[in-house]
């Protein structure tokens, strides 16, 4: 037998290496696995993560995280969707809503009864088909509820919510549970002669601190895997060319969403994510297209509130690691890489990385094949999600700027240009186990941006016409419903979590 790890050393506190510290704080009793965490008092975290997708909610479940504190405690509010403004073309906007849309038939998807419906002009929106589309944009919420088949008892949400208080709110959980916490910047990575592996980290205090296994969570500066073992980076910033983001809160006005919205700009797109005390918002830009001065301008103008703070610069490269877990480190957070937040996904890139950690456990000496199938598993992932990405400003109509000009013909990966001609040719959608977007998303986005397919599916003409639009009528007439049922986002949040102050 190989010798167990008794000791995991975490470099970084911001969300990666608090959410580690949690989940492998409750994974571990503190007799089978020390977990140490070192966080700087003098590097900032990024701090600007606040949009999620409904996954995250399976973390909290593991870590027993009772939903109404939770979102108390991070002054957050929930999410059904993003709206998407202006990516097809200036003026037009969609619903990346989560959850059910339609009801598939005949085994196909409901897209293709909608395509042939809509054409002759007897189908709504798409989005009018899902609850959670109908329900952002009423700017109603609530939670699941016990209701038979309706769209009410499987509401499908995410949460958005203040970055630096889920890591305060992270730390509290797991130093409750044991983790050690030193507050130090690391000023040295030691590696053992004889294998490459990390044997500890000295500190700018002078103390040293060792441990079996080591988890890079030190954000963009990647001080482990990159600089101590040389892991190289994988850059995306031909297909994904936002290299900037300016951020700033600004006072919350109007109803509150339960929704992100992502605005088109002319070098890229602003994010409004709404909280209970205020609300975030960011303007991702491409430095070779747009000034910085000239974004943060954008950014400030186009605020529904009074801004709250001077806008922060941050700077940033798509793409990924060629390993993620290499020797005895793993890298999670941005330290793996970096996937703009045009879908939210960071935060599930740090959940899933994880997981598959603690699926992988390895003993002391990190079996290469067990790494192996770590870095592929991850590799798909990363993949998957950049694909996802890249549609959004590939299949753009926009004709106001040479940056649009350029997504709309820049080179795509071949498996993301399959996905659209096949979509294109036929209206089918694949999905592999691999991908976290299911078809609904894909399809939301696809029709969303005005990509129509040639035709519909030839099973569609096996049901009468009468049939559909029947069918069609009685979604509609249920999401309808259930809308008109469900409660006021801002009354809801008032009734079950609202912050403190
Ligand atoms: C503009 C932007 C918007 C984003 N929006 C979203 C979003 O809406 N949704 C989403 O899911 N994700 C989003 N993300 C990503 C998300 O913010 C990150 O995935 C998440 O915050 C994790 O960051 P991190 O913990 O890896 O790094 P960081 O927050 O940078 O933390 C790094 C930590 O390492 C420590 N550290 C660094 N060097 C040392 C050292 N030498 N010694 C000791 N400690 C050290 C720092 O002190 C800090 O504690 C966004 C990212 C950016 C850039």
């Amino acid at each position: 037998m190989n010798e167990k790890i008794k000791k995991i050393v975490i470099v970084g506190g911001g969300t990666a290496g608090w959410m580690t510290a949690a989940r492998l704080s409750k994974a571990f009793t503190k007799e089978l696995c020390e977990i140490h965490l070192i966080e700087s008092p003098d590097i900032p975290t990024v701090g600007v993560g606040e949009a999620t997708i409904p996954h995250v909610r399976h973390f909290n479940t593991a870590l027993e995280i009772d939903d109404d504190e939770f979102v108390k405690h991070t002054q957050g509010t929930f999410k059904l969707g993003i709206e998407f403004v202006g990516w097809g073309k200036p003026g037009e906007r969609y619903m990346h809503a989560f959850g059910d849309l339609g009801r598939d038939m005949l085994n196909l998807h409901f897209h293709h009864f909608w395509q042939k419906m809509h054409a002759q002009g007897k189908a709504e929106p798409f989005g009018a088909y899902s609850y959670n589309t109908a329900a952002a944009y009423q700017n109603r919420f609530m939670r699941s509820i016990e209701a038979g088949n309706s769209p009410l008892s499987n509401i499908t949400y995410a949460y958005q919510f203040d970055a630096n208080l889920y890591a305060d709110f992270l730390r509290d959980y797991a130093l409750k549970r044991g983790v050690t916490r030193t507050e130090a910047t690391v000023a040295q990575v030691n590696l053992n002669a004889n294998d490459g592996f990390i044997s500890g980290v000295s500190l700018n205090s002078g103390e040293q601190i060792t441990g079996d296994f080591f988890v890079d969570c030190s954000g963009f500066k990647a001080l482990l895997i990159d600089k101590a073992l040389g892991v190289d980076f994988v850059d995306w910033s031909e297909y994904l060319p936002c290299d900037r983001a300016w951020a700033v809160a600004c006072e919350n006005k109007g109803e509150l969403k339960p929704y992100t919205q992502s605005i088109a700009q002319p070098a890229g797109w602003q994010w409004r994510i709404p909280l209970q005390h205020r609300t975030g918002n960011g303007h991702v830009f491409s430095s070779k297209f747009m000034a910085e001065d000239e974004a943060r301008e954008i950014l400030l103008n186009n605020l529904d509130g009074k801004a709250l703070a001077e806008p922060r610069l941050l700077k940033f490269k798509a793409g990924k690691r060629e390993k993620f877990w290499h020797k005895n480190c793993v890298a999670i957070g941005l330290s793996s890489g970096f996937l703009e937040p045009l879908e939210s996904t960071s935060i599930h890139l740090i959940q899933t990385a994880i997981d598959r950690l603690l699926a992988h456990f390895p003993d002391r000496n990190c079996d290469p094949t067990v790494t192996a199938h770590y870095n592929e598993n991850t590799h798909r992932e990363y993949d998957s999600v950049r694909d996802f990405l890249i549609l959004h400003y590939h299949v753009n109509q926009r004709d106001d700027s040479d940056f649009w000009r350029y997504c709309r013909n820049m080179k795509i990966p071949d498996t993301l240009k399959a996905r659209i001609d096949l979509f294109r040719a036929s209206g089918q959608i694949y999905c592999s186990k691999d991908d976290l977007f299911s078809a609904v998303s894909w399809v939301e986005v696809l029709l969303g941006q005005n990509i129509t397919p040639q035709s519909y599916h030839p099973l569609v003409d096996s049901m009468a016409e009468s049939d559909i639009a029947l069918r069609l009528e009685r979604i509609k007439g249920v999401v309808d419903a259930s809308v008109e049922h469900t409660s006021k986002h801002a009354e809801y949040i008032q009734r079950t979590c609202a912050a403190k102050n």
